[in-house]
């Protein structure tokens, strides 16, 4: 099913450090495009100041989530990978 793929993604994107909720720990340099922590509030590299905002807003703002629970959702997605509910 298109579900079990869906997951297996999500589960692959977050081994690799880029899932959403790796994303939540994230920042990234609008500058340099330095990847930071979530608590770093000054490019370790630039000195830049960096936003509050995190990489999983970003990501967030690609994306949609699920009326249900409330996990982020690919915008293709049908049925949510979290608790499986039809968020169309
Ligand atoms: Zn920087
Ligand atoms: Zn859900």
């Amino acid at each position: 099913m298109i579900d079990s793929v869906k997951s297996e993604k999500y589960i692959r994107l977050e081994s690799l450090g880029m899932g959403p909720y790796a994303m939540r720990k994230l920042k990234v340099c609008s500058k340099c495009g330095q990847i930071v922590g979530a608590r770093t509030l000054f490019c370790p590299v630039c000195k830049t100041r960096l936003p509050i905002k995190t990489l999983f807003d970003f990501y967030k703002r690609m994306h949609f989530e699920c009326p249900h629970c409330g996990i982020t959702l690919a915008t293709d997605a049908q049925y949510c990978p979290h608790c499986g509910r039809k968020v169309i």
